[in-house]
């Protein structure tokens, strides 16, 4: 049956609007294992077919959710209302330091278009080309050289967004609203906020200290708050030269006690898999290994890669300063969640409720035992790979079918061990219909109170991606 919210949408916008039934089943899902039916899906085309639809959403006490590319691993571009793809908004221009992109810029578009300036784009989601940069704000995305140049919060200097009263504005701006927002966010409340160097759990309030940062509200904020037109990025001059080295450990232990040590040489990139994902790769490993530590540095290099020798406790099996050596390597890397579902047997089931947890780089250690803990009290193994130099560690819970009933218990004892050694609970991929109901575990009545009042002040109807983040 056609959907009437469709119908009477594509009536007022002169761009595409789709409520078959395949355009409703397609947009019902993203990269997230959640199926929700939407309305409608429209396509909008500039920014007053954006400020049409929302006016429409008002009017017609319906939600209003943007979309990029859709590969969100929390259900965060889902919902029951119209889906707003941004697919239009590809437009980019180049500055010298900084680049403006529409919100449906496709990352690998806007890194051949930098890279042709000799310049690159800090946050690198492993998902690689695919995401979008609306996606990258929506959920304050980072990846493997989050490490040296940021996440996507730290990178972003300017927004513009359509607000849920259907006008157009670009933050930061100093205006009365400024300071209507900032007497909400109060300072003190940084103080509350877990010390990792990313955090993609509930406003990052903690990054605005004055007017100036006001834009940073809209990184993680999930679609909740206003939907992002374009936006400007800080960008960096292309490294001359690499050098990857690939180190083998005998356990994860071992790997995370070695990471503090190496961060002090100052590393652009370090990640991790275990052998759940090594052994799905062609490059040959010892016998021993139970996981591989990637080294990446793109100053100094000469130097650097003699001192990890002597900071590492594990065995150097690779190092490699050839461009095409480096990229294979990183494609086993950023393969690690489809090898991770590869590693899966047909009763087993994975949860998406934890797999993003970010904990202070020294405090691993203690991250690992928690892990330990459960396994040894529930019917659970885990996959663990991500990018352990931000101390933020995919571990993917496996139960079987039959115990997937558990993982509630066990998230809930795993999110309250992650809290208690001063990490948070999802450091990139955001809240979503996943985490927002473990916001408030996570940062307490007070500071979710002042969230709820943030989302109140952007979006008074909630029309925007209503039940995510604030689900109470
Ligand atoms: C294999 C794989 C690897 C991944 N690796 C990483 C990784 O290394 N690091 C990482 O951070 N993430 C990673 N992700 C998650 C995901 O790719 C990123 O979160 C990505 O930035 C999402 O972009 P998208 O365009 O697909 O956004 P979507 O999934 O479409 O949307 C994500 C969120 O952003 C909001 N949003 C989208 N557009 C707008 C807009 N215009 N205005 C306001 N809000 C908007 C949506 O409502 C939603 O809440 C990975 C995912 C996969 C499948």
């Amino acid at each position: 049956m056609p959907s009437k919210i469709g119908e009477k949408l594509a009536k007022i916008v002169t761009c595409k609007v789709a409520y078959d039934r395949q355009a409703l089943d397609l947009y019902s899902v993203d990269a997230s294992s959640y199926i929700v039916r939407p309305s409608a899906i429209a396509f909008p085309e500039n920014e007053k077919d954006v400020m049409k639809i929302v006016r429409f959403a008002l009017r017609n006490k319906t939600s209003v959710t943007p979309r990029g590319a859709g590969t969100g691993l929390v259900g965060g571009s889902l919902g029951t209302g119209i889906i707003l793809d941004m697919r239009h908004f590809d437009k980019i221009k180049v500055g010298r330091r900084f680049v403006q992109a529409g919100s449906g810029v496709s990352k690998g578009i806007l890194d051949d278009t930098l890279r042709r300036h000799n310049r690159f784009l800090g946050p690198n989601p492993s998902i690689g080309p695919f995401c979008t940069i609306g996606g990258m704000i929506g959920t304050n995305a980072s990846g493997s050289h989050s490490l040296k140049y940021g996440s996507t919060a730290d990178n972003l200097i300017q927004v513009k967004m359509v607000t849920s009263k259907g006008s157009i504005v670009t933050l930061p701006k100093k205006n009365n609203t400024t300071k209507k927002i900032l007497a909400i966010v109060k300072p003190q409340m940084q103080r509350q906020f877990p010390r990792v160097s990313k955090n993609s759990c509930g406003y990052r309030i903690d990054k605005i200290r004055s007017g100036n940062d006001l834009h940073k509200i809209m990184a993680g904020s999930e679609g909740t708050l206003g939907i992002i037109t374009s936006a400007m990025l800080k960008t960096f001059d292309l490294p001359k030269q690499s050098i990857l080295t690939i180190i083998s450990y005998k356990s994860l232990k071992g790997a995370v006690i070695d990471v503090p040590k190496i961060l002090k040489l100052g590393p652009s990139a370090v990640e991790i898999i275990d052998h759940n994902i090594i052994k799905h790769i062609t490059a040959k490993t010892p016998n021993s290994t139970k996981c591989l530590l990637f080294v990446e540095f793109d100053d100094n290099i000469s130097k650097k890669k003699a001192k990890v020798k002597d900071v590492s406790s594990g065995k150097i099996i690779f190092s490699t300063t050839r461009y095409d050596q480096i990229m294979q390597w990183w494609t086993f890397r950023n393969s690690a969640l489809s090898y991770s579902l590869k590693s899966i047997s047909r009763q087993e089931t994975v949860s998406s409720l934890i797999e993003d947890a970010t904990v202070p780089v020294h405090r691993l250690p203690l991250l690992l035992d928690l892990v330990e803990y459960l396994t040894s009290r529930y019917p659970m193994r885990v996959i663990t790979y991500g990018h352990v130099g931000n101390g933020n560690l995919h571990i993917r819970p496996i139960l079987k079918k039959k115990d997937a009933h558990l993982i509630k218990k066990i998230a809930l004892e795993f999110f309250s061990g992650v809290i208690s050694i001063g990490g948070t609970i999802t450091g990139e991929h955001g809240d979503g219909l996943a985490r927002s109901e473990f916001v408030k575990l996570q940062y307490g009545d007070e500071v979710y109170s002042i969230f709820k009042k943030i989302k109140q002040f952007f979006d008074p109807t909630n029309t925007f991606n209503p039940g995510k983040i604030i689900s109470n």
